[in-house]
């Protein structure tokens, strides 16, 4: 079976939000086969991502068998260095890469949870992830809940104190609504720096937050370490890092107790399996961003012992046969490949 054409677009859903819609939103890969089957993969990068497919990684496949998958993402991995490794190019190949693996699977009739030796069916428990307060439907569930606490009042946009102030009366809040039983934790988005990280830490730890994600750059792995010894709540982070390479810091140094890498930016699914490998036995959590989608989901739950799914984003309601969370659980159908379509 051999690849007869890579293609790539931007589908435009109303309520997506602006970063996600416009210059670097999420792209559609679609790959066609001699044999009439059809992969489909999700990527980053917008109109630049789908510039690198069309221009460089499109013609490196086209021709191809669709074995070896790593040989492939190798391929397209050297194709791009110069101006790659991490960020736009990635996070275009991730999409290439999701569509050769819904190949993969599809060619041995098998649905990609099973090719890496799971199953279908089984019921993956989930973490919703809310922007504005607790609502009352998320208030009611068991599940554990994440807060972004990016600055709401222009108090906070200005002074740093009255940020902290405000990050923990947010999560004060959301720890009333969900109650002392259930996992809460939250998202500063890269934005505070290590001092602020610190004083967080110190001002919310009788409201037990399981993790502090992304409270620094990803670049700052030396405010990484120090937040590794001296920070009291864990640290989450990876959903902007990239491939296996700038993992393996992550992991050998024990810099984020929880790993989240999204397998739609950070190389696709060759990387997420190798991040899995890299983080098996170390006793740090992988997490992926998103995991609920079909994209992470399927690794999750063939390679976790204890797999946690973040809820997805509503707006992707372009892929066609993406399973619902129903009662906090997920479940992969039986389908072939990743089992959705975006056409
Ligand atoms: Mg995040």
């Amino acid at each position: 079976m051999t690849i007869t054409r890579v293609h790539a677009f931007q589908p435009i859903a109303d309520d997506s939000p602006a970063d996600w819609r416009t210059s670097l939103g999420q792209i559609a890969v679609r790959i066609e086969t001699s044999d009439g089957l059809i992969g489909y993969g999700v990527g980053g990068g917008g109109a630049a991502g789908i510039h690198i497919i069309e221009s460089i990684l499109a013609p490196l496949l086209q021709g191809q068998s669709i074995e070896p998958v790593e040989d492939h993402w190798q391929a397209m991995y050297d194709a791009t260095l110069p101006f790659g490794r991490k960020g736009v190019a990635i996070m275009a190949l991730s999409g290439v890469d999701l569509a050769l693996w819904d190949l993969r699977a599809k060619a041995a009739d098998k649905s990609v949870v099973e090719w890496l030796g799971g199953t279908t069916g089984q019921a993956i428990p989930t973490y919703s992830t809310v922007w504005d307060d607790v609502d009352d439907e998320t208030a009611r569930g068991s599940s554990p809940v994440k807060l972004h606490v990016h600055p709401r009042s222009e108090a906070a946009l200005q002074d740093r104190s009255a940020f902290i102030e405000e990050i923990v009366s947010r999560t004060a809040a959301a720890r009333e609504a969900i109650g002392p039983e259930r996992e809460l934790m939250i998202d500063a988005w890269m934005e505070w720096d290590v001092p602020m990280t610190l004083a967080v830490a110190r001002e919310i730890e009788p409201l037990q937050v399981g993790w502090i994600e992304e409270p620094i750059s990803p670049d700052d792995l030396d405010g990484y370490r120090q937040l590794r010894d001296e920070c009291s709540i864990p640290i989450a982070g990876g959903e902007h890092e990239f491939t296996h390479i700038g993992f393996r810091p992550l992991i050998e140094e024990r810099l984020h107790r929880v790993l989240q890498p999204d397998v739609c930016w950070c190389g696709g699914m060759t990387e997420l399996v190798r991040i899995y490998r890299m983080a098996d036995g170390t006793g740090l959590r992988v997490i992926p961003h998103r995991g609920a989608e079909v994209w992470g989901l399927h690794a999750l739950a063939a390679l976790d012992p204890r797999p946690l799914a973040e809820s997805g984003r509503p707006w992707m309601h372009w892929v066609a046969g993406q399973p619902s969370i129903e009662e906090e659980v997920v479940r992969i159908p039986d389908a072939a490949g990743f089992g959705v379509t975006l056409d």
